[in-house]
This record gives C-alpha cells, sequence and structure tokens, in this order.
C-alpha cells in the first residue's frame, strides 16, 4: 500500500517519510556495565523497517529500571547481542509504514514499549535514538491533551500497574497498598487503583518529602517509610502491589485470600512475580482516562534531560529517588 500518497497524509508528514536518512545518532553500549559504558554514536544504522512496523522519529524516550538492570547484564541470557541502544519507552511521529501495517500512516502521533517481552530477547535497537522500528500492534495513538515527554514516560509505568492490578484480582470496592507509591510505576498504580478499578481505600509508602505528592495522586493512606514499618501497621490489605522490592514484608499486610504481586526482588508466597508485556491496544484503553485527566503523568521535575545528558539521566535514576518519568527530550 502507498502510504506517502494516501490523502489523509499531511505534506508534511509525507516530506518528512521522504526525509529518512540511512543513520542516525544514538546511545549504545558495546560491553555491560555501569552508564559509562554509553556512547553517543554519531551514525548508527536507522533500523529496517518490519512488514508489522512503523518507523517512528523519536520525540521523547523514557527510562527504565529495567535499562539500567540490563545494561548492567542481569539479563544477558535473553538479551539481544550486543551493541544495545537501550530505551523501551517511546514517544514520536511515524515516518514510515511496513507492508502489513493498517492502522498507522505517516504523521501519526503514537507512544508505546517498543519490546514485547522486556527480558526475552528485547529490540537491540531502543528508543534513545532518533529512530526506532516498533510492531504497529505496541503502539497506541498519542492521548489528546498530552505531550511527548509525558507520553513518553507512560508506556512501561502504566502497563506494568495496568497488567500487575488486573493479575492481581483488583476490582472494585476492594483495598490496595502500593509500596513505592512516588516512583514511575506506583504513581500510576494509585491512581489507576482509585480511578479505574474503583478501590475502596489505596495506600501508599514513600519517604516524608513525598507524602503530600501520594495523597494529591489519590491515596487515602499515605504511610512515610522513614517514620513507620508499614508491616507493622494494624492495616491488612486485598492487594499489596510490590514496586520496591520488599516480597517478604509484603505478604504480612495481605489478607486472607488476597493478592500479593511483586515486581523486584525475592518473591514470598503467596506473592508471585509479574513482568510487563507489551500492548498498545491496553494503552488505547487507557487513553480515555489520560485524556480526561483522571490520570495524570507524573514526569519527574528534574527533567525532561536533552539527549546530550542521558548518562547524567540514568545516574539520576539509579539513584533510587525518582518522582515519576525521568524523560529525554528533545531527541
Ligand atoms: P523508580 O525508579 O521510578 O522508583 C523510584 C521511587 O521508588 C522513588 O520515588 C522512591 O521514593 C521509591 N522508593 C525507593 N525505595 C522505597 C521504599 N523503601 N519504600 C517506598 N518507596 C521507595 O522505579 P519504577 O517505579 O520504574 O520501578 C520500580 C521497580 O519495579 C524497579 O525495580 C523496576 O525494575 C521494577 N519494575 C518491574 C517491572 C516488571 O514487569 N516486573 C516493570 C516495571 C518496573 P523515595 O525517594 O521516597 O524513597
Amino acid at each position: 500500500r502507498c502510504v506517502a500518497a494516501s490523502a489523509s497524509s499531511s505534506p508534511a508528514a509525507t516530506a518528512a517519510a521522504m526525509e529518512v536518512p540511512a543513520t542516525m545518532k544514538a546511545w549504545a553500549h558495546d560491553a555491560y556495565g555501569d552508564a559509562s559504558v554509553l556512547k553517543l554514536v554519531e551514525a548508527a544504522a536507522v533500523p529496517a523497517v518490519g512488514e508489522d512496523q512503523v518507523l517512528v522519529r523519536v520525540v521523547a524516550a523514557a527510562l527504565n529500571p529495567v535499562d539500567a538492570k540490563r545494561r548492567a547484564g542481569k539479563f544477558q541470557a535473553t538479551d539481544s547481542p550486543l551493541p544495545t541502544v537501550p530505551g523501551y519507552d517511546v514517544a514520536g511521529v511515524v515516518v514510515k509504514v511496513g507492508g502489513q501495517v493498517e492502522g498507522l500512516k505517516e504523521g501519526d502521533e503514537v507512544y508505546g514499549m517498543i519490546s514485547e517481552k522486556p527480558l526475552e530477547g528485547p529490540k537491540q535497537s531502543g528508543s534513545l535514538a532518533e529512530y526506532t522500528a516498533v510492531e504497529e500492534k505496541l503502539l497506541a495513538r498519542k492521548p489528546k491533551g498530552i505531550d511527548f515527554v509525558q507520553a513518553a514516560g507512560l508506556p512501561v509505568a502504566i502497563l506494568t500497574a495496568s497488567q500487575g492490578l488486573e493479575k492481581a484480582g483488583m476490582a472494585a470496592g476492594k483495598s490496595v497498598l502500593v509500596l513505592g507509591g512516588a516512583g514511575g510505576v506506583g504513581s500510576l498504580a494509585i491512581q489507576l487503583a482509585k480511578q479505574v478499578y474503583g478501590a475502596s481505600k489505596v495506600a501508599a509508602t514513600a519517604s516524608t518529602k513525598k507524602i503530600e505528592l501520594l495523597k494529591r495522586l489519590g491515596a487515602d493512606v499515605a504511610i512515610d517509610y522513614t517514620k513507620e514499618n508499614f508491616e507493622e501497621l494494624p492495616d491488612k490489605y486485598d492487594v499489596v502491589f510490590d514496586a520496591v522490592g520488599q516480597g517478604d514484608k509484603a505478604v504480612k499486610v495481605v489478607k486472607e485470600g488476597g493478592s500479593v504481586v511483586v515486581l523486584t526482588g525475592a518473591v514470598t508466597p503467596p506473592g508471585f512475580r509479574f513482568v510487563v508485556t507489551s500492548n498498545g491496544s491496553t494503552l488505547e484503553e487507557l487513553n480515555p482516562y489520560l485524556e480526561s485527566g483522571k490520570v495524570k503523568p507524573l514526569v519527574d521535575p528534574q527533567g525532561p534531560f536533552p539527549f546530550s545528558k542521558v548518562v547524567e539521566a540514568f545516574s539520576y535514576l539509579e539513584t533510587g529517588r525518582a518522582t515519576g518519568k525521568v524523560v529525554i527530550s528533545p531527541i
């Protein structure tokens, strides 16, 4: 199908499609290690576009702890070969479409998580680059009223929050405790529990300076972990959502028959490990909540970091103190 000539392509979008160069700037590493292994490559190959893929001109990308863990070599056994261009989260503009792509065209503003399974053969050429190739099914329309910086911070975090709550059996009238409520995932887990699932009570943990933020996000109970141990408090929850790695303590505060979903660290029964899967339709289903403002992206105020400052941005993310998402833009 000749997309460049389709009636709905704007002249600007068509021009952009014709301007795709052969090489691009990209951050890459050819060894595993700390953030210093990352190098800015001036002329990396622009990835080829598969039949079911689109090429996205990256406007903004966000960092996730999984990028840092992957770079450190934690998933070597199932990683794609080096050199790696990191980055799972993207927001940008479609500039080229594969032959089997039906729903997207050049000029469309999209966002998504670029690898379906983050730990099993993730893409070698990620989103910390001027262009990235992504399966159409992993992308969604960028929500109206959400800018590229905000959109880039959403995919991994909101998919993790949504699928994790779903797997834990979250439903209207249930109570939930979110461990790590001020992080990328936790800030969305609080909002989704309240706004999408209709939780009867949302509690969350963070350090002192972030307690007001937890309340603004919709937490009914905000627990300052520098002052109280949540596992020693009398309250029990239907669902505990662990975004910190406190699976051993999390199981102490779940009700009989409740669920403990563990994103990281050791799992203590009845807690269970959950790993996110990328999916554009889930993002599409969540778009109305983002467009109405019921669910708000939380971008760390230290950012967005310009493309030249990716190493600094990783160092900041890796302090474990980020508030919401660490975003890279413009790219
Ligand atoms: P972030 O880097 O965004 O989390 C940072 C936040 O964690 C900070 O705001 C910090 O708040 C908070 N935090 C740190 N320690 C504690 C603590 N002891 N109690 C409460 N809050 C704490 O990370 P993400 O939200 O992106 O990810 C969270 C974890 O989940 C990571 O380990 C990540 O790898 C994992 N993950 C797993 C996925 C999966 O599919 N299994 C998917 C996505 C993420 P403060 O400064 O107040 O301490």
